[in-house]
């Protein structure tokens, strides 16, 4: 038996390419993928739809031909995702991505997605795509589905088509790690995983795609679900690959307060709600983000989020509310929320909802290209996992599916050509994996969740390392726990050290210690790296896709 608990490996599948995760990106890229001709794997470590994709709400941000308001066009949503983005998003990969978006939304309606559609019938644009706006947004633009379960019917629309081809989807296999070919200095050759039993197994191909998420789960209230662990940063890392922007983390403003002491996911109240006019209050009636913001409640996140954070340092409060008394049809245009509402005995139609921040997207990740081409030859980074230069310091509301829409198929097209020549298999040896760094969960949530949050400052940032390291220990890992703390471990060092190494405040990090942008200095991405189990943090005047 070696050291990560199993006796050898007992199970080997080869492929062309093998995609983890099964949310927008992962399933985006298995499709376009299998149309290529590829022999495709996807591999998921929970239920098919477990991750953030099918708790999307508000929609997907897309300047469509048959569905825009007048006047707007991409280069429009352009400027939008460039301003919300604190200085920090790559000029010509939110051109790439956002010109393709509407492609890519019409490749998912062909997959049988369904969108809204004006509803009302006095109104002269009925059958017309419904579009909502949202926080950052100069325009109507953001398309969605079963009023705000936007996600689910993507989520069903991508799993349906996957099936139809049949790509292999296994569920409940978590990836433990990504082999390289020539003592980790080579090629990717394929991914070591374990199944829902502990086996372990070997996927062998030339191209693994990261299409894991988040990391929301390193806070103790967040809107992700279990699965947003941080796996296919932490993977990357020890791969050889870089990462980018990690400290910026963003907070949404308006999650359900449901009580003193809340954990885990917690549930959402789209921004669509917002957009529709509903307001922030604080307890005692008055707006908080007045005098805050030109856009005032519909101000980017990072705005809105630290707007509230101060209201509730200043009132002592644990919420302020979103009063939606005033909106008309808010069971039917916003049911999961209202749902959720009523589940803790508030009804938004008559009083205000009690909300405060709490994790919600990871803006860094994996730094790859607008192909997804990480550093690594053959390793690919898409979606939440991935930081291509779209979302900079602050990801402006709805550009993440849509991010996962395009990258998805654009990472497939570069897979397939990067094969198109000869097929090759470059051999791995499984490795007889050491021991890793393990912190406990709950001390490990509980320190970033102190020292991490909005309005971080150096001694808080320097208490959680030192609180993360006291709960860290080398474990055996041997099965998806193991497998998600070792990721939650290395993923709070590397979050802490860019948050402690960027001593200014931009986008969605802000420190109260250091409440101004440095333009002049810190305009530039930090990277992450790992050499020899140590993290490396570096600035780059310009963040690029780093040689491994
Ligand atoms: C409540 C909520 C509301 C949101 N609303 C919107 C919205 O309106 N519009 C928008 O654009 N974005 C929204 N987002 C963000 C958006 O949903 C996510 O960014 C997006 O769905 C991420 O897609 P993904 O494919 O990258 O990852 P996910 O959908 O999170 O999928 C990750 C997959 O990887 C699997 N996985 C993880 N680790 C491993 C491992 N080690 N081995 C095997 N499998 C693994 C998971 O099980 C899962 O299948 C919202 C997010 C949340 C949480």
């Amino acid at each position: 038996m070696n050291a990560l608990g199993w006796a050898g490996t007992q199970w080997e599948v080869t492929a062309d390419l093998v995609v983890v995760g099964s949310g927008v990106a992962g399933l985006t890229a298995a499709i376009e993928a299998r149309e290529l001709g590829l022999r495709v794997v996807v591999v998921t470590k929970d239920a098919a739809d477990a991750g953030s994709t099918r708790w999307a709400q508000g929609g997907v941000a897309v300047v469509l031909a048959d569905g825009h308001e007048p006047g707007d066009t991409v280069e429009r949503h352009v400027a939008d995702t460039m301003a919300a983005a604190g200085g920090l998003a790559d000029a010509a990969a939110v051109a790439a991505i956002l010109t393709d978006g509407p492609s890519a939304v019409a490749r998912l309606r062909e997959l049988g997605a369904r969108f809204d559609r004006v509803a009302d019938p006095h109104d002269a644009r009925r059958g017309v795509l419904a579009l909502a706006r949202e926080g950052g947004h100069c325009a109507f633009r953001v398309v969605h589905a079963g009023g705000d379960a936007t996600g689910a019917e993507v989520e069903r629309a991508l799993l349906a088509a996957v099936a139809v081809p049949r790509v292999p989807l296994l569920t409940e296999h978590v990836a433990v790690q990504v082999l390289r070919a020539g003592g980790d200095r080579g090629p990717v050759g394929g991914l070591l995983v374990l199944d829902g039993t502990g086996r372990a197994g070997v996927l062998r191909a030339p191209s693994v795609l990261l299409a894991t998420g988040g990391y929301g789960q390193l806070f103790a209230s967040t809107t992700n679900p279990d699965t947003a662990t941080g796996d296919g940063v932490a993977l990357a890392l020890r791969a050889g690959a870089l990462a980018a922007d990690l400290e910026f983390v963003q907070f949404h403003p308006t999650v359900l307060y449901t009580g003193p002491g809340a954990r885990g996911r917690r549930p959402l109240v789209t921004e669509a709600v917002r957009g529709h006019g509903a307001v922030l209050v604080d307890g005692a009636g008055q707006r908080v983000m007045a005098g805050q913001h030109p856009l005032a409640d519909l101000a980017p996140r990072d705005v809105v989020s630290a707007a509230i954070a101060r209201r509730l340092a200043g009132t002592g409060a644990p919420c302020v509310y979103l009063d939606a008394t005033a909106l008309d049809g808010f069971p039917e245009r916003f049911p999961t929320v209202y749902a959720a509402c009523t589940a803790i005995g508030v009804d938004p139609r008559r009083e205000p909802i009690p909300v405060s921040p709490a994790a919600h997207y990871s803006c860094g990740g994996v730094l790859a290209d607008v192909d997804g081409r990480t550093g690594v030859p053959g390793l690919y980074a898409v979606g939440e996992v991935a930081r291509t230069g779209l979302h900079g310091a602050n990801r402006l509301a709805s550009n993440s599916l849509l991010e996962g829409l395009v990258v998805g198929r654009r990472a497939a097209r570069a897979v397939a050509a990067e094969l198109s020549g000869p097929r090759r298999s470059f051999p791995v040896e499984v490795p007889d994996l050491v021991r890793w760094p393990v912190a406990g969960r709950d001390p490990l949530q509980r320190a970033m969740t102190r020292g991490a949050s909005i309005g971080r400052d150096g001694a808080g940032l320097a208490a959680a390392s030192d609180a993360v390291e006291a709960a860290t220990a080398p474990a055996r890992v041997h099965h998806r726990a193991g497998v998600e703390d070792a990721a939650l471990t290395l993923l709070a060092q590397a979050v802490l050290a860019a948050a402690g190494t960027r001593t200014e405040s931009r986008g969605c990090h802000v420190r109260t210690d250091f409440p101004h942008t440095d333009d002049v200095y810190q305009r530039a991405s930090l990277l992450v790296g790992l050499r020899d189990g140590v993290l490396t943090v570096q600035g780059a005047d310009e963040a690029r896709v780093g040689a491994a």
